[in-house]
């Protein structure tokens, strides 16, 4: 039954525009389909959706009284009086949007309620009805808006081009379908169909619908009950992470929000696994109690407000901490994916081009740099090692970093902790390591339980002593060594400004720099580290860098580079590790708490099952 509301639920409601462009319109009769119980929606557009937006459905229907009404501004099935605010669980409740559509295009309106026997036709251009009359139809409604804005010029003039409209509402359709994996849900623009979920309730199947194999084979479930919220979905590992926020889509209740809050608490989860400046690919669902969330607070309904007791903000941070710390993060060298599409749906995804493609690699930190980063030879060490005057694993210089306990609190209750057991960078792994021996100079193939593992020496080199840098920063235990005789560098008065502008940053790390005339330096003393390769070329290098991230980079930034690329530098001038040593290395790495990307985000350790290989000599088909 659908009722007006009365002023006063009216005055409390947020008011605003509903319908400012082509996608509102998709938006909101989605939306409708979905709270009339339907489990199959299908969207049509032609031109970017301004001649024609068809969504059709096979929901409830609408009774024959409540048709006029449903296109009365305020007049809603959904809600009664403004305590019912509070509880909201469908996504309309303000019985706006086909008052609003219909007033601003010619829409037609055909609905057969199951019970009945006869359908409807109805008819409304401007916000006047035009016909009305029964008709045969299947069980459903099924809604046609056409040449949207006709009588609106003016804001008609600010649509973008049709390619650009039908990318916001392939957006918002994928958006939907993701929220709604229960829901068969389906996008045909311009005779072409862009998306098409098969509403069996796997989201991991529409994930891969949507963003590819990629993205599908490398997540996290999410699964966590609270008293007060739970949370369910996929999180990314980080090697698929993103240079945008654009992964991070946020559902509270099956409804699709901007949630800064919640995105913050994610990002926040994942920093210690990421690098500075990336963002993590999150699908999540929460759940809440309707009362502790007001979605009252925006015209389209896309941002709400959480009650500050439910605390939101922690339980997500922490839950996602926790299955990023659970979970195997190495990546495969050739995962198989058990995903039950037909690869055809991803040819759909291809059809439709830039607008969803994902970085299928994970980019390394900066590509420009790695060429910069190339060691000159004078310190690569063909001498065999000479170079090296200590082994970098002696007990001493190892700093033992705790192994983060797990918490045993209900964060804990994430299904990625049944993966824990087996995983290979773990302490009770370690002793169980068969190091079989190194290739290529690089990489070291180890042997555990089911799978192959190849570490990326130098990566794994790296990560270590970068983390080991920035802990010996945080507590002030940075080492240095004087050298003798002092390094003069003679600098462009822009890296000479850059260096002198950051030297307390540089003399935290252990450089002791002071300037001498002019744009003339003096360094007499590096990280200890350092002390065996340091030379004026290899300070020059980490000040080129420097001055490549430009002037205005951050103190953060600069700290991030300086160790990053004197933990390059270090590992480059001590180049062969011996198996012992390699032992030592691997031991420091599994201790850390990200060991599964170097400092430069690439990763330290892939794998390969002893599955994957009997596939490939075909001993399985
Ligand atoms: P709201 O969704 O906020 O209630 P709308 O203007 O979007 O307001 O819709 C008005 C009413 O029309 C709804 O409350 C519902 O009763 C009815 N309605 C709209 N679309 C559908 C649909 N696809 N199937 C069944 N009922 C619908
Ligand atoms: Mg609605």
């Amino acid at each position: 039954m659908i009722n007006i509301l009365s002023k006063e639920t009216v005055d409390k409601i947020a008011a605003g525009e509903v319908v400012e462009r082509p996608l509102n319109v998709v938006k909101e009769l989605m939306e409708n389909s979905i709270d009339s119980g339907a489990d199959s929606v299908s969207v049509e557009i032609k031109d970017g959706g301004v001649s024609l937006i068809r969504v059709t459905d096979n929901g409830s229907g609408i009774e024959k009284e409540d048709i006029p009404l449903a296109f009365m501004r305020h007049a809603t099935g959904k809600l009664k009086n403004s305590d019912d605010l509070m509880h909201i669980l469908t996504y309309g409740f303000r019985g706006e949007a086909l008052a609003s559509i219909s007033g601003v295009s010619q829409t037609e309106l055909i609905t057969k309620r199951r019970e009945d026997l006869y359908g409807y036709v109805y008819r409304i251009e401007g916000g006047e009805e035009k016909h009305f009359e029964e008709i045969g139809a299947p069980d459903g409604t099924s809604i046609i808006v056409r040449n949207l804005f006709y009588n609106v010029p003016a804001r008609k003039k600010f649509l973008k081009t049709a390619s650009t409209e039908s990318a916001h509402i392939a957006d918002i359709v994928e958006k939907t379908a993701l929220s709604r994996p229960d829901i068969s849900i389906r996008l045909v623009a311009d005779g072409r169909s862009l998306i098409h979920t098969s509403g069996n309730g796997s989201l991991r199947d529409v994930i891969y619908t949507v963003f590819g194999r990629e993205v599908s084979s490398n997540l996290i479930e999410i699964n966590y009950e609270g008293p007060q919220l739970s949370l369910s979905g996929y999180i990314g590992k980080p090697v698929i992470s993103r240079s945008k926020r654009d992964f991070e889509v946020v559902f509270v209740n099956n409804r699709y929000i901007h949630s800064s809050l919640i995105s913050g608490a994610c990002e926040e989860a994942y920093k210690p696994f990421m690098m500075q400046h990336r963002f993590p690919f999150i699908m999540l669902n929460v759940n809440i109690l309707p009362e502790l969330v007001d979605v009252n607070v925006h015209p389209q309904k896309m941002e709400i407000r959480f009650n500050p007791d439910a605390d939101v903000y922690n339980t997500v941070r922490d839950v996602i901490r926790e299955a990023l710390r659970s979970s195997e993060l190495i990546v495969e060298a050739a995962p198989s994916v058990k995903i039950s599409r037909e690869e055809k749906v991803s040819d759909n995804k291809k059809e439709r081009g830039e607008k969803l493609s994902l970085s299928r690699a994970p980019e390394p930190f900066e590509v420009k740099k790695a060429a910069v980063m190339e060691p000159p030879s004078y310190y690569r060490s063909e001498t065999g090692g000479s170079y090296v005057q200590q082994s970098l694993f002696k007990e001493d210089t190892v700093i033992k970093e705790p192994v983060p306990e797990k918490k045993s609190s209900d964060a804990g209750a994430t299904s990625a902790a049944c993966e824990l057991k087996d995983r290979f960078i773990s302490k009770e792994a370690y002793s169980e390591y068969n190091i079989i021996g190194q290739v290529f100079g690089t990489y070291w193939i180890v042997e555990y339980k089911d799978k192959m593992y190849i570490i990326d020496q130098h990566a794994a080199h790296e990560k270590v002593l970068y983390e080991r840098r920035i802990k010996e920063l945080k507590n002030k235990t940075v080492q240095s060594q004087n050298i003798l005789p002092p390094i003069i560098l003679e600098l462009n008065s822009v890296k000479a400004q850059l260096v002198s502008d950051n030297i307390d940053i540089f003399s935290e790390f252990g450089f002791e720099i002071e300037r001498e005339a002019g744009n003339d330096f003096i360094v007499r003393a590096v990280p200890s580290d350092l002390y065996s390769i340091a030379e004026k070329n290899l300070l020059m290098e980490i000040i080129d860098g420097l001055a490549e991230e430009g002037a205005n980079a951050s103190p953060e930034i600069l700290k991030d580079r300086i160790a990053s690329m004197s933990c390059k530098a270090a590992v480059k001038g001590h180049d062969r590790l011996s198996e012992s040593e390699a032992r030592e290395l691997l031991k420091e790495l599994l201790e850390l708490e990200n060991p599964y990307a170097c400092p430069h985000g690439r990763p330290t350790v892939i794998s390969m099952s002893k599955y994957e290989l009997e596939k490939k000599f075909k001993r399985i088909v």
